[in-house]
């Protein structure tokens, strides 16, 4: 049995999570607001540092895996989602690697979302402020964007934080340190942060009327069974993938896109390298 930190884990996905990982027999550190053994404010730095250490203590320096589920949907708060949706993913896992890295098969689930691929002109500035952990140049950068900005800045945010994990996961000091760092991203899921978009008249309109193939919304306890699944030994050869539990939703607007043929410069190193 192993030692795992869920942030996000006084609600919806999150708690789903840290339930079952519990249920299991594993040993959870939660990390939320309120409600969970860490008690902490992951939009600040001060909040994100006590937390990883916090957690660091607890776990007695070794963890056997992460679930990164704290997050807000789109809202005028757009420091605040920058700062919980990519920078403390980002900063919590950077110091949690060490600990890791000592369990020597850990597994990293970050909670995506398929707004990352579904909604339309994401401004690439925004998502490039956001990988470099910019957080006033990225809310800059949607001054013109009017009542656009929170569906931005969030699929900004979630485009960011998926990135990172890609191209974190397969890093020397990642993947082979043995951890499996991989990215969950559900489409529209009924939870308390999908609720009060649905009593908002404008954002419920919009979630309401987004094509979901299979029709419904997807249950928290659901995805948590995938977060379960990612988290386990069936995971020792998933790495830096983005694994979409969305109804559909993504395929339905995107089936043409992906799979495609690697571009050529991306090959690059690894042509010079064969050639040599
Ligand atoms: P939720 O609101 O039920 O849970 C999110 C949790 O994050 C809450 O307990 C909240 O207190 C915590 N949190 C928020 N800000 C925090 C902060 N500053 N410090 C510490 N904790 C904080 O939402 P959920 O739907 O379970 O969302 C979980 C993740 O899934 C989020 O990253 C969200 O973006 C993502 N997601 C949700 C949906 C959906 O439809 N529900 C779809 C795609 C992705």
């Amino acid at each position: 049995m192993g030692t795992y930190a869920v942030t996000g884990s006084a609600s919806g996905m999150g708690r789903a999570t840290a339930t079952r990982l519990r249920a299991d027999g594993h040993t959870v550190i939660g990390v939320d607001l309120a409600g969970a053994e860490v008690t902490a404010d992951l939009s600040t730095p001060d909040g994100r540092a006590d937390a990883a250490q916090r957690v660091l203590t607890a776990a007695d320096g070794c963890l056997h895996g992460a679930v990164l589920a704290a997050g807000l949907g789109p809202s005028d708060r757009l420091h605040t989602i920058a700062e919980v949706n990519h920078v403390s993913v980002v900063t919590l896992l950077e110091q949690w690697r060490p600990a890791l890295a000592a369990a020597e098969s850990a597994k990293v689930v970050v909670i995506g979302s398929n707004s990352a691929t579904t909604t339309p002109a994401v401004p690439k500035r925004t998502v490039r402020a956001l990988l470099a952990c910019d957080v006033e140049r990225a809310v800059r950068s949607l001054r013109f964007l009017g009542p656009a900005r929170p569906a931005m800045m969030y699929a900004a945010s979630k485009i960011a934080v998926s990135r990172w994990a890609r191209r974190t996961a397969v890093r020397p000091d990642w993947a082979g340190a043995g951890i499996r760092l991989n990215v969950l991203a559900p489409g529209a899921v009924l939870t308390p942060l999908l609720e009060a978009q649905l009593a908002n008249p404008r954002q419920g309109k919009a979630v309401r009327r987004f094509p979901i193939p299979v029709g419904g919304f997807g249950d928290p306890d659901a995805l948590s069974r995938w977060a379960q699944f990612m988290t386990s030994d069936a995971a020792d050869f998933l790495c830096g993938s983005v694994v979409v539990v969305d109804g559909g939703t993504d395929a339905y607007f995107r089936a043409d896109d992906w799979p495609r043929p690697v571009p050529l410069r991306a090959l690059a190193p690894y042509l010079k390298r064969f050639l040599a």
